[in-house]
């Protein structure tokens, strides 16, 4: 070889692509394409960034202790059990690289968020991917898909993109009839936002078992994706694994202080999750009534699924919305070429989308 190569398998990655930002031409844009809050950061976020902005020439603890420990009060969790990182991507990626390698096996559902198979990839090992049943993870086809080379499997819930949730029953009967020696993520990024009496998000799970590890995010009720901060809560084996392959400071010192401030402004989140309710049932109703289909989601966002008729499907939708500044995520890359994802957004935003649909469908 002329020239150094990566690892065989590398180039087989596709690069994570993320939601557009903008909109050729158009003054006014709405970017709700990659499932953030449209109220911003708490107060007390950006109070503990500035304070930070004054030592810039010092590192980061790299234990994030003030975070871990707000994240254990807020939770009622022993901090021993919780790791911080760059956005629960990095996370997500750790547990990849130090649970697989060559030969082994990950399981991933089909509409799954794309960053679980790039990380298995990149890992040296093989995603296999399970079939999910009305948009739905189907447990029993995980437990189908289980093999001895099984290692990980990788569950949203609630699901992105689509929005569904498993109900926690299903997720402990798959717990139950997992090999103890398989490694059960479950990423509860939206986790702030679902309101059903049955979901846990997994902490009972993971406090009562060996193999089972919870990742949650700051990216999208607590509004601090630009940050990058995450977090999971796992067995004392597996942080204490992962401790030893990350980097030594993982997170920096804003993402630390704005985290454990925004953990502990528990009414933020609160109103947050108000707000968000009351649009996504609005918004819910509104794109129904226009005859359009919508995947029934506990999340900050909705699936929103086209007329297979020419001018009406997804890609002319997501050209006539970008048009008007508003900017939603194509699927396709999900398996789901016919529908677009929609964020929760501000009350003009909701409006403004209501309105574009309505000429869309109308026209
Ligand atoms: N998991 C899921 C299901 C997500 O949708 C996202 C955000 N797109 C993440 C993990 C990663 O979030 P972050 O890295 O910002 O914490």
């Amino acid at each position: 070889p002329v020239a150094p190569s990566p690892r065989p398998g590398l180039l087989d990655i596709a690069p994570y692509v993320p939601g557009k930002e903008h909109a050729p031409g158009v003054a006014k844009v709405f970017k709700l394409s990659s499932n953030e809050t449209p109220l911003g950061a708490s107060p007390a976020a950006l109070e503990a960034v500035r304070d930070v902005a004054g030592a810039l020439e010092r590192y980061p603890d790299g234990q994030a202790l003030a975070l871990r420990q707000a994240i254990a009060e807020v939770h009622g969790l022993n901090r021993d059990h919780i790791l911080c990182g760059n956005g629960s991507d990095e996370l997500l990626g750790l547990i990849a690289h130090a649970y697989l390698g060559p030969g082994d096996e990950a399981i991933v559902t089909e509409h799954g968020f794309l960053v679980y198979p790039i990380q298995i990839r990149a890992a040296g090992a093989t995603p296999v991917t399970v079939r999910e049943r009305d948009l739905t993870v189907d447990v029993d086809a995980i437990l189908a898909a289980v093999s001895e080379r099984t290692r990980v499997v990788f569950l949203a819930n609630p699901g992105n993109p689509t929005g569904t949730y498993v109900p926690m029953e299903d997720v402990r009967r798959l717990h139950a009839a997992l090999p103890k020696s398989v490694l059960l993520v479950l990423d509860a990024a939206y986790a702030e936002y679902v309101r059903r009496n049955d979901y846990a998000a997994g902490i009972e799970l993971v406090s009562g078992a060996e193999n089972v590890v919870m990742t949650r995010t700051f990216s999208k009720i607590h509004g601090l994706a630009a940050l990058r901060v995450g977090w999971m809560y796992g067995p004392k084996a597996v942080i204490d694994v992962l401790n030893r392959v990350r980097g030594p400071f993982n997170l920096n010192a804003l993402a630390i202080a704005a985290g454990a401030a925004a953990m502990r402004d528990r009414a933020f989140a609160e109103a947050a999750a108000d707000f968000n309710m009351l649009w996504l049932g609005r918004l819910s109703a509104a794109l129904t009534a226009l005859g359009l289909k919508v995947t029934p989601s506990v999340t900050n966002f909705l699936l929103i699924h086209f007329p297979d008729v020419d001018g009406k499907r997804a890609p002319d939708a997501d050209a006539f919305l970008t048009a008007r500044g508003l900017i939603l995520r194509g699927v396709a890359g999900y398996g789901l070429p016919n529908a677009l994802r929609l964020t929760i957004g501000t009350e003009e935003a909701n409006l403004a989308v209501i309105e574009a649909l309505t000429a869309f469908m109308e026209g």
